[in-house]
């Protein structure tokens, strides 16, 4: 009737016999047993050892055994005393409880009655300190979710990007001093109100509460989107759910930063490559004319060699022209300058003209290029017709000729929804995952064992891009290293006007 091995039990009593029984019954139940036969002595034995529980005399020479409970009353909260006494003290006994003693138990007793009282003072001590340790407990996680949570409020208001919180109605439950900074907001404008009242883009309040909303629960789709404020100050905003335990969308995030000196630095380069191209442009056409005249009028075996020499040289300034040209469209294009002529369009002769065109390239490859028009007609396009021809020649002259001989091109149109899709597909070289993304930034090239001696500035796709960004159409690749790649375009029916400040580009 094992009690536990840890418990501590001091047995105070003048009568030898009692405290040696006292001692066998408990050491029997798995207790230590300490033992005093006074009271001043069972002080001195508490001032050394850790005790749980003691049997306290009340009748003993020297201290009386209320003075010895008072004093550990007062000193010891925690001990349970338990007091013995006889027949004929019972009313002091009940003193005794009122002055703190846990039990008590009256001389003389058996075995069991003593296991069952300080079985009872055990457990009491044991539920006390199960009490305090949950509490301990308690106060510790509170306090961590304090310090948790401060540590989050200082990390974001001390972010140095923007930061807005919404609830899932697109209110605003918490704003940062940067985001308040960023966008000039009115001091007393508090959090609480709707995303619209703090921010000036209708656009970007749309997608906020999209994202509130939950409608985006791929973290992927959601694009990040430029904005600007009327003082000349450009913002990158990018947003993203903020999700429940359950995955459920309690809100959206957006962080907010300021790219205005980005811009600006954009904006000088692409003046700079602007100007470069036009001071370049006239000279070198003069020379490519002047070389074509020299190779003209060179004639019999004795130019052979230099005729030879001449028409590389042509060649290479032809190149040269064109990788101009690319830049100046690029240009244009980031400027927001293209001039689009808005005109009624019909797709189908747009590609069969450049695939007709092409069909030279191809042929000298030995390739099988084909256009697939679907059977009904397509809606008549409103859109400038260059870009159009410029944005097909560029994915259909890269599948060409980043297909080896023999290769397959196909070209396919179809409807997908309220757009027009065109398809350009190669069994060709294809482009490694790794590279997918950059094949859109300006003169990125891939330079691989296949790809490394074709020619090319890396400006078409750019050029593709920042012209079906200016329309409102989009694009996506796919493509498999050594199998071939997909080229998607969708086109709006009708395209949008010419967009002065191009803010996605
Ligand atoms: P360029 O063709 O002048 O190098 P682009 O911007 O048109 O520049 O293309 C960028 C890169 O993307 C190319 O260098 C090439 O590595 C890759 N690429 C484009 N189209 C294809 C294609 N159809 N198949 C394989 N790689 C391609």
């Amino acid at each position: 009737m094992e009690i536990t091995p840890d418990a501590t039990a001091l047995v105070v009593d003048d009568e030898q016999d009692i405290r040696d029984a006292c001692e066998r019954i408990l050491t029997r139940a798995g207790l230590r047993v300490l033992k005093a036969s006074r009271g001043d002595e069972a002080l001195s034995v508490l001032a050394k050892e850790n005790v749980d529980i003691v049997l306290l005399d009340l009748k003993m020479p020297g201290m009386d055994g209320l003075e010895v409970l008072s004093r550990i009353s007062a000193k010891y909260r925690k001990i349970q005393v338990i007091v013995i006494t006889g027949y004929a003290t019972v009313e002091t006994a009940i003193e005794a409880m009122k002055q703190g003693a846990y039990d008590f138990i009256a001389k003389p007793f058996d075995p069991d009655q003593l296991r069952i009282v300080v079985r009872r003072a055990w457990e009491k001590i044991r539920l006390t300190r199960e009490a305090e340790e949950l509490e301990r407990k308690r106060q510790r996680t509170l306090s961590d979710l304090d310090t948790e949570k401060s540590r989050i409020r200082t990390i974001i208001e001390s972010f140095p990007s923007g930061v807005v919180v919404t609830d899932p109605k697109g209110r605003v439950v918490l704003m940062n001093p940067a985001f308040r900074q960023l966008l000039g907001l009115n001091p007393d404008l508090n959090a609480g109100r709707r995303i619209e009242d703090y921010l000036p883009d209708e656009k970007l309040c749309n997608l906020v509460m999209e994202i509130s909303r939950g409608k985006h629960v791929d973290f992927d789709d959601i694009p990040d989107y430029e904005f600007s404020l009327s003082d000349e100050k450009h913002f990158l905003a990018s947003g993203q759910p903020v999700l429940g335990e359950r995955k459920e969308c309690l809100g959206a995030v957006l962080n907010i930063v300021d790219i205005t000196a980005m811009k600006l630095l954009d904006q000088l380069k692409s003046e700079f490559v602007a100007k470069v191209s036009h001071e370049l442009r006239s000279p070198l056409s003069t020379i490519h004319e002047q070389l074509a005249m020299v190779i003209k009028d060179m004639v019999g075996d004795d130019f052979a060699q230099d005729q030879h020499i001449l028409a590389r040289a042509r060649e290479k300034t032809r190149g040269l022209i064109s990788l101009i040209g690319d830049l100046l469209d690029l240009s244009r294009i980031e400027e927001g300058i293209i001039c689009q002529e808005l005109q009624s369009v019909r797709l189908e002769e747009l590609l069969e003209n450049i695939v007709d065109f092409l069909s030279t390239s191809a042929k000298k490859k030995t390739q099988f290029l084909a256009l697939d028009l679907p059977e009904n007609p397509l809606p008549v396009l409103t859109a400038d017709p260059i870009a159009l021809e410029s944005i097909f020649g560029n994915l259909i002259t890269n599948a060409i000729n980043y297909t080896q001989d023999g290769g397959e091109i196909k070209v396919a149109v179809d409807m997908a929804g309220i757009n027009v899709r065109v398809s350009v597909r190669d069994n060709g070289f294809g482009i490694a995952d790794k590279y997918l993304d950059k094949i859109f930034e300006r003169f990125y090239r891939v330079q691989d064992e296949k790809t490394r001696y074709i020619t090319g500035t890396g400006l078409g796709l750019p050029i593709v891009k920042g012209l079906l960004d200016s329309i409102g159409g989009f694009i996506s690749v796919e493509s498999t290293f050594d199998k071939g790649s997909l080229f998607t375009v969708l086109l709006p029916v009708k395209s949008q006007a010419i967009v002065k400040n191009n803010p996605s580009f």
